[in-house]
């Protein structure tokens, strides 16, 4: 099959021909109808051979989609052609956090090698995917797989961070959205559809400004040094920041704009370092870097995309034009996010 890699540290993801995956006991083997392109991609081929945790080629792609075109022995409640999205933060099902749902927070994942697809295991990008369990797999039903894939990262992640920050988020509160790209966006409409909170955007670039509108923001303002100063005029401090940047620059207009106990929520994974200290922070502020999502919160997630309150802005891709998408994306070029069609 063809599949999309990242063969070399310091090379570009290319196009290439591998086996096709067949599925041992236990596993299921998808028909990749859509796979999403993320910002993290981006930061792992940007590792040194030390900072790398996995070996290479790997095969990109930690959001996917498909059908199920083969089952491993002893596989139960998936059937052959059904529609399913990927759960990509894989655990051993088993510790006190799996068992929680909370395989992104695995307890035994580092001990056993298990790593998600597109993230040490072969990703999504490609014709066929490999999934090691069912309980990987959340079906789709009616829900169109390309605009959909998106949601099992740039979806879920954001969801996750904001779950956590709704009890701040009251009639009156304000919340600060930094970097409206991929999960951004998706960030935005989520604070629209979950909370009565004024939900203010922060992007450097003005077309992504201008989608973070489109989406829900009711406010926007350019990102730079005197951004902070802006949203504490407009607000007197927020109770919530969401930071899908997480540079030095972004943390420190995060943790200057929260209110008193606020909630300050680092996703991006730029380097930045949070100061908390008494004095240096609002009283009582709370600050948390989140991974990933939960399976339920999955689940929970494809149901907003069902009631038709999340809409990912999608360009779509063939896989001979994936190392394009990553150009784009690197470029700061993607308005929204960038999906691979492997079907072509
Ligand atoms: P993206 O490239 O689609 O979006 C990033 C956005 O940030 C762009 O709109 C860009 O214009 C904007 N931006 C860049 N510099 C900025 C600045 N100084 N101020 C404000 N905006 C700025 O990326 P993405 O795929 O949405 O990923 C966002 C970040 O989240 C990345 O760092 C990615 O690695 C990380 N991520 C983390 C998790 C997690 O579980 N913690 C999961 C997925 C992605
Ligand atoms: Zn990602
Ligand atoms: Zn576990």
């Amino acid at each position: 099959m063809r599949a999309v890699q990242y063969r070399e540290v310091g090379g570009s993801p290319e196009v290439v021909t591998v086996p096709d995956p067949e599925p041992g006991p236990g596993e299921i083997l998808l028909r990749v109808s859509a796979a999403g392109v993320c910002h993290s991609d981006i930061a792992v081929m940007g590792w040194t051979a030390e900072e790398l945790t996995f070996g290479l080629p790997l095969t990109l792609g930690h959001e996917g989609a498909g059908t199920v075109e083969a089952i491993g022995d002893g596989v139960r409640g998936v059937s052959i052609g059904e529609s399913v999205a990927v759960y990509g933060p894989w655990g051993c099902g088993a510790c006190i956090m799996c068992s929680q749902g909370k395989e992104n927070y695995c307890v035994r994942a580092d001990e056993l090698g298990i790593m998600p697809p597109g993230l040490g295991a072969p990703g999504a990008i490609a014709e066929y995917l490999l999934v090691d369990d069912a309980r990987h797999l959340v079906p789709l039903g009616d829900l169109d797989p390309v605009a959909n894939v998106s949601l099992t990262d740039a979806g879920l992640t954001p969801y996750h961070a904001i779950k956590g920050a709704l009890p701040k988020l009251v009639p009156g509160s304000a919340a600060v959205v930094i970097g409206t790209g991929g999960l951004g966006h998706v960030a935005i409409q989520l604070l629209r559809a979950l909370t009565p909170a004024r939900v203010i955007a922060l992007d450097v670039s003005a077309e992504k400004l201008e989608l973070a509108r489109e989406v829900g923001a009711h406010e926007v303002v350019l990102s730079d040094e005197r951004a902070a100063d802006r949203v504490r005029a407009m607000t007197g401090g927020v109770q919530a920041v969401f930071d899908f940047v997480g540079v030095p620059p972004t943390v420190a207009t995060a943790t200057s704009v929260a209110a008193a106990e606020a909630e300050v929520v680092i996703v991006g994974i730029g380097g930045g370092v949070a100061q908390v200290g008494f004095g240096v922070i609002a009283f009582d502020a709370s600050v948390r870097a989140p991974y990933w999502g939960t399976r339920s919160e999955l689940i929970e997630v494809l149901e907003l995309a069902r009631a038709g309150v999340v809409d990912v802005r999608v360009e779509t891709y063939s896989l001979d034009e994936a190392p394009k998408a990553y150009e784009r994306l690197h470029a700061g070029k993607v308005n929204g996010r960038a999906v691979i069609l492997p079907g072509g």
